[in-house]
């Protein structure tokens, strides 16, 4: 066998417990990689690939990254996703007999990074576990390192129910048990597009007991504890800022699932992913980095429990009315630093001076906070002013110790303010005197040898240096100096007294960036006591400044406080907040709508373009924003609490599984129809639309009467398929209504306004006009269509009228029409009856169908 030196020996020693990570060996200035971690880290930061020779085996690939900016290159390596294990040499290389002792002293993931340059201000950077159980029951565990956060939540409705958790969410990472099925690992893996960690090992340490005392359920502590060693294993250091962990109760919030998430663009727009074009774009108006994370997650879990939401919009009215103490809370929001993240820092000892200096800012702001709140005299803000409190004691401390303008380095002094230690004075004193004294030599010596440019210096090899010009070097008398260094120009000397005094001065500059050093630890120490109270704090400063935020853009954008009432739904002159805000001209058209028991669908005809999902869309997040609390876009408002919102709206392939829209779009009304009640709020664009006419059109109507007769959710429809308007005739809480749209001189304009009743026309062609298609094209279009207009035996458009005959047409599902239906003789429905549809998956049966399709 090979043999490897000593110090490749204890580098493939400790790179056998880091074999998913980049291993960053310390020697000396650099971290260096070696073997498969260097050819890929070469690759991936685009540094040189070398060699080091390896005793009597052969040369081994080697590249490396200084020191000092390590940091850069462990950002890229982590933004794609790879861990790094930084490995340090933990003994002193001169004391060290033979290789110096190295250990990896924290695994930087990407869910588990504390750089402020790695992460980005307004948002989470969370960490997941989860945690599956026998009952088929799966925990999911929340961390978020820097803020100190800890969530959790049950899912018991299948896998597919935690990918709807977990969809969309800022989660870098997700720790798992290898256990977890293959097939999940997948999933988690190809549709959240995160790295996947691995913690086999859920006990639960003693330590963090108080992180875990108020949980009841057992799943919980096992699905907490694998996520806590994970993170224990990594980080190796104190983690004395983390919350207890907090369950998240998913039924007492508005559910949305990961198609609503997408479809309804609630915090990033569905093709670019892009906060632009969201609603958490029009709504955020936050000035603080908590509050943007805050108002994130607010708007991801509206609420259900009416008083938590009217709690909300009394503080969003009061601060909506009283503009000026508003702007003077969000003057001095603007002076408050991220708390919450500062706390984290300081317990995980990350901190500097600066940050210190900008906990110390954030803290003073607080009386003015409260001041300004309690000069709107409102009930509904008591209890924040109230938790509005700050540990006085840390503004005096750091008041007293922290230099106003500290530099960025710990460990070079100048941090600490005079007159905070008495020995540190002592200290600068001594220094202080020494630099004089070295200014009076300087005096003397120019006076007593005449020379006037005779000057003293410093530099680190020689120390304090006497220099003389070559032309004055005659002045010097006899012995008075002692040559030191020659240069081109001058001569450098050097006097007893004057190495004395140097050895006095560097004796008290190395004590006091020492006793600085260990000043500010004790000083970091002392702030991290007060964690519990700062991360208090910066809850509550978030909120007021989410809170601050509806109102402000509420009042920009003239929304109104919605009322809340039993089973019904009215909104006058409604807007769609985000695409209103990106025409920006006041061309928005706004639209009514009601649903009550009596009419709890609504089918929406019109032309392709005409507003169809854009008026759907507006609902749902109308409701969104009033059940987290802000006012709405419209005239009035009188809305009802919806438990579940369901959406399939828009194209959205899910490329990335590899799924057919046509599958896509029936998982997601499936969706829809196995978890939707009677408080849901249902939206379904253009069912059908992915397949054949007839199968798309039997398929809506399908699902149309399903939700009418079983569900019994408030529903909107849309469909290009006019013959479902007959639908009105037969089921009674059906309504139609179309968007307007109207011909002029061949072209169609569009009107967006919605109006009872059917639309007559598709418009299809005019679309296609408007799309700029050849004349020749679209002339053709319409012999088409007028041919086929007239093999129809001259019928109408079965939309316009709506006649009972017609909508025969449609019913073949039911039973009275066998006349038309297949025999059942026919082979193809011998094999069709054969099918257990219970075996088989939605894509077997897609197969089955087709195969079926080609027989008859
Ligand atoms: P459909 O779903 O009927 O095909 P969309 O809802 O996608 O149509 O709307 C098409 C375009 O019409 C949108 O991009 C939007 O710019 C515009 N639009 C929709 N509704 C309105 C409205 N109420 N007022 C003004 N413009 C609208």
């Amino acid at each position: 066998m090979a043999k490897h030196t000593p110090m490749i020996e204890q580098y493939l020693k400790i790179k056998a417990d880091y074999k998913d990570a980049f291993l960053f060996f310390r020697l000396g200035d650099f971290y260096e990689m070696f073997y498969e971690d260097a050819i890929k880290a070469a690759r991936e930061l685009e540094i040189t690939l070398t060699k080091r020779s390896n005793g009597k085996s052969d040369p081994i690939p080697m590249c490396g990254v200084p020191y000092h900016s390590a940091d850069n290159y462990i950002k890229i390596l982590i933004d794609k996703g790879y861990k790094v294990a930084i490995c340090e040499q933990v003994e002193d290389p001169k004391k060290a007999k033979g290789v110096v002792k190295r250990e990896v002293i924290q695994l930087i993931t990407p869910g588990t990074v504390m750089d402020k340059n790695m992460l980005k201000d307004g948002e989470n950077n969370y960490i997941a576990g989860l945690t599956h159980f026998e009952d088929g029951s799966f925990c999911i565990a929340y961390n978020d390192l820097t803020t100190g956060e800890n969530r959790l939540a049950l899912i018991s409705d299948g896998f597919e129910g935690v990918i709807h958790e977990l969809y969309n969410q800022p989660i870098k990472e997700i720790v798992i048990p290898s256990s977890l099925p293959e097939s999940f690992q997948h999933e988690l893996r190809s549709r959240l597009h995160v790295t996947l960690s691995y913690q086999d090992e859920a006990a639960f340490h003693g330590e963090y007991h108080h992180l875990v005392e108020k949980l009841n359920d057992k799943r919980f502590i096992t699905g907490f504890s694998r996520l806590l060693n994970y993170i224990q294993h990594t980080q190796k250091r104190s983690l004395e800022h983390l919350k207890p962990a907090e369950v998240i109760e998913l039924k007492n919030y508005l559910s949305l699932d990961m198609y609503s998430k997408r479809n309804l663009e609630l915090t990033e727009t569905m093709l670019k992913n892009k906060k632009r074009g969201s609603l958490l774009w029009v709504l955020d108006e936050t000035v603080t980095a908590m509050g943007a994370r805050l108002l994130k997650k607010w708007i991801e879990r509206p609420l259900l429990n009416k008083e938590q939401i009217e709690q909300r919009l009394d503080i969003v009215e009061a601060l909506y009315e009283h503009f000026m103490e508003r702007d003077a809370i969000r003057e001095t929001l603007k002076s408050v630093y991220d708390l919450e993240r500062l706390a984290g820092r300081v317990a995980f000892g990350n901190v500097n001076a600066r940050d210190l200096i900008q906990l110390k800012i954030s803290l003073k702001k607080i009386p003015e906070l409260r001041n300004t709140l309690q000069q709107l005299e409102k009930q509904s803000l008591e209890q924040i002013i109230d938790d509005l409190t700050y540990p006085e004691e840390v503004v005096d401390i750091l008041e007293k110790s922290i230099a106003e303008d500290p530099p960025i380095s710990i460990t070079e002094g100048g941090i600490i303010k005079d007159g905070f230690n008495e020995q540190l004075d002592k200290y600068r004193d001594a220094l202080k005197n020494g630099r004089k004294w070295i200014q009076e030599l300087e005096r003397k010596e120019k006076e007593e040898t005449g020379i006037k440019s005779l000057k003293i210096g410093y530099n680190k090899v020689f120390g304090y240096y006497i220099e003389v010009t070559k032309p004055n070097l005659p002045l010097i008398p006899e012995g008075r100096y002692v040559r030191k260094q020659t240069l081109t120009n001058a001569e450098r000397f050097i006097t007893p007294e004057l190495k004395e005094q140097e050895t006095l001065i560097l004796e008290a500059e190395e004590k006091s960036v020492d006793l600085e050093y260990e000043l500010f630890t004790e000083i970091r120490e002392f702030v991290k006591r007060y964690i519990p109270e700062l991360q208090h704090l910066a809850e509550v400063v978030s909120k007021i400044d989410c809170l601050q935020s509806f109102a402000t853009v509420s009042e920009a954008n003239n929304y109104l406080r919605p009322r809340f009432v039993e089973n019904r739904l009215e909104i006058k002159n409604g807007r769609h907040p985000v695409v209103e805000k990106v025409m920006e001209n006041g061309n928005f058209v706004p639209n009514d709508i009601t649903l009550d028991e009596e009419k709890n669908i609504l089918l929406i005809t019109g032309p392709n373009m005409s507003g169809k999902s854009t008026y759907m869309r507006q609902l749902a997040l109308t409701v969104i924003m009033g059940q987290i609390g802000c006012f709405v876009p419209c005239e009035k408002a009188e809305l009802t609490i919806f438990d579940q919102i369901f959406t399939r709206i828009g194209a959205a392939d899910d490329l990335v599984s590899g799924q057919s829209t046509f599958m896509v779009e029936m998982l997601e009304t499936n969706h829809a129809l196995t978890n939707a009640t009677e408080r849901s709020l249902i939206l379904l664009d253009e069912i059908g639309r992915g397949t054949s006419t007839y199968d798309g059109m039997a398929l809506a109507q399908a699902v149309v009467e399903y939700i009418h007769d079983h569900i019994r959710a408030k529903t909107l429809f849309s469909t290009h398929y006019h013959e479902l308007t007959v639908l009105e005739n037969t089921l009674p809480r059906l309504k139609n209504v179309h968007v307007r749209a109207e011909e002029y001189e061949g072209n169609v304009i569009f009107l967006h306004q919605v109006k009872e009743g059917a639309a007559d026309k598709s418009y299809g062609i005019h679309v296609a006009k408007l799309a700029n298609m050849p004349a020749s094209l679209i002339e053709r279009a319409n012999e088409i269509l007028e041919k086929l207009e007239q093999t129809n035996d001259g019928k109408k458009d079965p939309g316009e009228e709506g006649s009972p005959e017609e909508a025969e047409q449609l019913s073949f599902f039911k039973d009275e029409e066998k006349q038309d239906a297949p025999s059942k003789n026919s082979p193809v429905i011998q094999e069709l009856l054969k099918i257990n549809l219970l075996e088989l998956t939605p894509l077997e049966a897609m197969n089955e169908l087709y195969r079926l399709q080609k027989k008859a």
